[in-house]
């Protein structure tokens, strides 16, 4: 039984509610989908609950980047640069699909905080930690060279600058890729089912509390240990649990905004520092450009934290000043997003300055809960997560994560010469082919077969779209066009144009697919 099938559902809530799980997690961002994998690959008893939709905190909101985290090294955290930079080519290797390897320019800006040795001597400490392959190590490049490899940035302000590896993905659908593996190896995990509670007995936890987003029901579930990794959230259980102690979180936000390519010819990422000596990045994707991103105090709503005049004018500001041509105004913005970073917070120190290291706290109750950290470093805080688990319910099994890989990994020629004439259907034939490759890798065969067992009107791609659709419903616990459109393939984001173009037709699709009532959230 494959419970993120829609059509499963029930079937999973009746295990939850009868199976006594080994772990059980709250949150279905990247954390939780990691651990769910880590115990899963242990041969553990696991499930997870995700309150909103899978991805829906924070890991869809980052800068989707998989990177060692230059500017950490200033703080000297060589642990956490150790760790990340190497996790990357793990991850790549993992799921080639979904983390693909992206040259970073870094320009040296007149007056600014990087001088030229500086950033040499930064960037060589970089790719030693990361444990970078000599082909792939940076390289210091002239002026003359940085403004030929990208034309428009500002040339009285550029002195040199450099070029290095890092790594980009899709934030969500690696939390999707990751728990679709994670149940291929026996885990039970539910979107729109929210923890409400812990269940106690002598002030031990052996379980949770669950609610139905759809039907409202409640339920319990039993587990011999429970992971709270509710992102953003997770000092709500530790308040629950009586255990919230000195070390809690501070929330800031972080906003991107995208624009075309044509607004900012972008030729490859590009990190930057802007005139108050912050950094900000702008990222190709497909079509579009995306820039980011800000690092204010958040308190407030936690679910959908919005994007405000002053970010996005902070921003525009910033870019405009390293691209004086480019112009940018709000009115350029096609779409944008705001996360919120869940660090611990340490005294007197500026939200820059905050270590971006995960804590694993384990309270009295057995509570373990695991905050901050980073998307790059999943795999690992996973394993630290579930190892300690395993310690206190006197499992021995280590972790299988390192060589597995994410559904949907594999190469890319197996699929062809099939998926190639497939992709050649629509008109814009290389858009789609990154479109599917990048999003299900291995699995697009299975929208190819939607596609080609459907009742065909003239639209191709709006065939498409409805047979992509149909896969995410059927294989993803995708609920409804917003699902959709957002954490499954992020099109609202970055082409909001075909949205536009097939809303209402994919609207009538899923209703007919799921039934009108699904959309009562
Ligand atoms: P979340 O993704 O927020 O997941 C927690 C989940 O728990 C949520 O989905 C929430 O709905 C759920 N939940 C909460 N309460 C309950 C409950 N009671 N019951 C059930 N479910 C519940 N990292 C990188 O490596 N690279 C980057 O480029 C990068 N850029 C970033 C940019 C920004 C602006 C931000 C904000 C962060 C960035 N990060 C980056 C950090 C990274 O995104 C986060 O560390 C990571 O996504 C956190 O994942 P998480 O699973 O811990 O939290």
């Amino acid at each position: 039984m494959n419970p993120l099938h829609i059509s499963n559902r029930d079937r999973a809530i009746k295990e939850l509610k009868t199976q006594k799980f080994d772990l059980f997690i709250i949150g279905g961002g990247i954390t939780g989908a990691g651990i769910a994998l880590d115990a899963a690959s242990r041969g553990l008893k696991v499930g997870l609950v995700e309150m909103q939709d899978f991805s829906a905190g924070t890991s869809s909101r980052s800068t989707k980047l998989i990177h060692g985290g230059l500017r950490y090294l200033k703080n000297l955290e060589l642990g956490l640069v150790m760790e990340t930079g190497r996790e990357r080519a793990v991850l790549h290797q993992n799921a080639p699909h979904l983390v693909h390897p992206e040259k970073m320019l870094l320009p040296i800006i007149k007056g600014g905080q990087l001088g030229r040795f500086s950033t040499n001597l930064a960037l060589m400490v970089y790719d030693r930690l990361a444990g970078v392959q000599k082909k792939d190590k940076k390289k210091m490049l002239s002026k003359a060279k940085i403004l030929e490899l990208q034309p428009g940035l500002d040339q009285e302000k550029i002195i040199g600058g450099a070029i290095y590896s890092e790594y980009r993905t899709d934030d969500s659908r690696l939390t999707i890729s990751t728990l679709k593996k994670a149940v291929e190896l026996g885990a039970i995990v539910l979107n729109y089912m929210e923890a409400v509670d812990l269940v106690k007995k002598n002030d031990k936890v052996i379980g949770l509390q669950v609610k139905d987003a759809f039907t409202q029901e409640k339920f319990q579930i039993q587990a011999k240990m429970v992971i709270n990794a509710s992102g953003p959230w997770v000092d709500n259980f530790r308040i629950h649990d009586q255990s919230l102690d000195n070390k809690r979180l501070h929330l800031t936000k972080g906003i991107h905004l995208v624009v075309s390519n044509e607004k900012l010819k972008i030729m490859q990422a590009c990190y930057m520092e802007i005139d108050d000596k912050r950094m900000i990045f702008a990222i190709p994707r497909e079509d579009k450009v995306y820039i980011g991103t800000t690092d204010t105090d958040y308190v407030g709503e936690k679910s959908s934290p919005s994007t405000d005049k002053d970010d996005v004018a902070y921003l525009l500001k910033g870019i405009n000043s390293i691209f004086p041509t480019a112009k940018i105004v709000s009115k350029d913005v096609l779409s944008h997003w705001a996360g919120l970073r869940p660090l611990i917070t340490q005294k007197g120190k500026k939200n820059t300055e905050i270590s971006r290291k995960d804590e694993i706290f384990i309270s009295p109750s057995g509570l373990i809960s695991i905050a901050g950290g980073k998307l790059t470093a999943y795999r690992k805080m996973a394993e630290r997560t579930v190892d300690i688990a395993c310690q206190q319910l006197g499992i021995k099994e280590t972790s299988k994560t390192k060589d597995l890989p994410l559904s949907g990994a594999g190469k890319k020629e197996t699929l062809e010469p099939e998926f190639s004439d497939f992709c050649c259907l629509f008109e814009q034939a290389d858009y789609w082919r990154s479109h599917l490759w990048t999003r299900y890798g291995l699995d697009c065969v299975n929208v190819m077969e939607n596609y080609y067992g459907m009742r065909k009107n003239t639209h191709r791609e709006e065939n498409l779209l409805k047979a992509e659709f149909k896969y995410c419903v059927e294989n993803e616990a995708c609920h409804g066009v917003f699902d959709f459109f957002l954490n499954r393939n992020a099109l609202i984001l970055f082409n909001p144009e075909v949205v536009e173009k097939h809303f209402q037709e994919i609207l009538d699709y899923s209703q007919e697919l799921l039934g009108l009532s699904s959309f009562s959230i």
